[in-house]
C-alpha cells in the first residue's frame, strides 16, 4: 500500500490506524475467515498494514474476490478458497482468528438457510479448532440478533435476548447464538482466549446492493442514485443504529488486540437510533434522487427497535464510534 499518494480508501484505512495505535499486530499471523467480505477485506488490508501476516479464508458464497484483489500481490497476504463450515489446516503457527465468515442479508436468510447454520456452527467449531492446535487467541463476530425482538433499549450485553427458533431469521440468530456458546466452551473447557463482538447493523463502501444481498443501505442507495422506487418494509418506523465501517473494524481490532478479555462479550454499534423512513429521506436528499417511497409489506420477525448500550466497549475498549451517519453515507456515495 503506498501510503505517500493515498487512493480515497487509504484514508479510511489510516483512519483505522490511528484508532489501533496503541496496539500491536507486527509479524503476528492472523486468520481472518470471510476475508473477502464486506467487513472481512478491510480488516485483512488494516491488519496488513500494522504489519501482519494475514491468511484470508473465503469460499465466495457471499465474498467476493474483488474485494481483496488489490492485496493478491502483497507479500505477506494469502488467499484461500474454502468453506469453513469444512475442516481446515492452515499447516503455519496461527496468532489470531478471526471468525467473519457467514451470509448477513436477511434477503438471503430464506434462499441460504443451511449455509448460514453450518457457517456460524460448524464453521465457528473448525475455526475454534484451528485456534486450539495454534494456541491462538480468537475473535467471533456474533451479532445483535441474538437479542432478536428486544425488550431493553439501549440493549446491553447482559439482555439474554428474545428469538423465534422457528421463525426466518432462526437460522441467523440461532447459528450465532450457538456459535457463541461454542466459544464459551471451549474458553472454558481449553482455556482459550476467546473474545466474542455483538455487531451491530455496519454500513460502508465493498457492501452488496445486487441480488438478495442488499442490506437497508446499500439497497436504497441503489434504488436512490437509479430514480427507482425506494422500498420501505412496513411503515418504516423500526429502527436501527448505523456504525460505519471504520468504526467497526477499530472496535472489533480493539476487542481481538487487547490483553486480558478472555470470555468477554462486547457490542460493538453506533448507539445513535434511526427510523427507517429517516434513513431513506436522507439518502434521497444526499442523492438528490427524484425516487418515491414504495411501502412494502414487513417481513416476519424483523426486530422494531435496535440499539447498542455501548457502555462496555467505552470501558473495556476505550472506543466509542465517531463517524456520523450523514458522513458516513456520503463516504459510501464517493468510494462505492
Ligand atoms: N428495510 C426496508 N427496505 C428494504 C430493506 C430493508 O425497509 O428494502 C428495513 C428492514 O425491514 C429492517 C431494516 O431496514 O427493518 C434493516 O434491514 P437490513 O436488511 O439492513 O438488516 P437487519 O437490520 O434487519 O438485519
Amino acid at each position: 500500500m503506498n501510503i505517500s499518494t493515498p487512493s480515497s480508501s487509504d484514508f479510511e484505512i489510516q483512519k483505522i490506524l490511528t484508532g489501533l495505535s496503541d496496539l500491536s499486530f507486527p509479524d503476528q499471523t492472523i486468520l481472518v475467515t470471510g476475508g473477502s467480505g464486506f467487513l472481512g477485506s478491510w480488516m485483512c488490508e488494516v491488519l496488513l498494514n500494522t504489519g501482519a501476516n494475514v491468511i484470508c479464508l473465503d469460499n465466495y458464497a457471499s465474498g467476493r474476490p474483488e474485494n481483496t484483489e488489490h492485496l493478491k500481490n502483497h507479500p505477506k497476504f494469502t488467499r484461500i478458497v474454502h468453506d469453513i463450515s469444512k475442516p481446515y489446516d492452515p499447516g503455519r503457527k496461527v496468532d489470531l482468528v478471526c471468525h467473519l465468515a457467514s451470509r448477513a442479508s436477511p434477503l438471503e436468510f430464506e434462499h441460504y438457510p443451511i449455509q448460514i447454520l453450518k457457517s456460524n456452527t460448524l464453521g465457528t467449531m473448525n475455526a475454534l479448532g484451528i485456534a486450539r492446535k495454534y494456541e491462538a487467541r480468537f475473535l467471533f463476530t456474533s451479532t445483535s440478533e441474538t437479542y432478536g425482538e428486544a425488550a431493553i433499549f439501549p440493549t446491553p450485553e447482559t439482555y439474554r435476548g428474545n428469538v423465534n427458533t422457528l421463525g426466518i431469521r432462526g437460522c441467523y440468530d440461532e447459528a450465532k447464538r450457538a456459535g457463541e456458546a461454542f466459544c464459551m466452551a471451549y474458553f472454558r473447557q481449553h482455556g482459550l482466549d476467546v473474545r466474542i463482538a455483538r455487531i451491530f447493523n455496519t454500513y460502508g463502501p465493498r457492501m452488496r446492493s445486487d441480488g438478495h444481498y442488499g442490506r437497508v443501505i446499500p439497497r436504497f442507495i441503489d434504488q436512490a442514485v437509479h430514480n427507482a422506487p425506494i422500498t420501505i418494509f412496513g411503515e418504516g418506523k423500526q429502527t436501527r443504529s448505523f456504525c460505519y465501517v471504520t468504526d467497526q473494524i477499530t472496535g472489533l481490532l480493539r476487542l481481538a488486540g487487547l490483553p486480558d478479555l478472555a470470555g468477554e462479550v462486547v457490542n460493538i454499534g453506533n448507539p445513535v437510533e434511526w427510523t427507517i423512513l429517516d434513513l431513506a429521506h436522507m439518502i434521497i436528499e444526499l442523492t438528490g434522487s427524484k425516487s418515491e417511497l414504495s411501502y412494502q409489506p414487513m417481513p416476519p420477525d424483523d426486530p422494531t427497535r435496535r440499539v447498542p448500550d455501548i457502555t462496555k466497549a467505552r470501558e473495556k475498549l476505550g472506543w466509542e464510534p465517531k463517524v456520523e451517519l450523514k458522513d458516513g453515507l456520503m463516504k459510501m456515495l464517493e468510494l462505492k
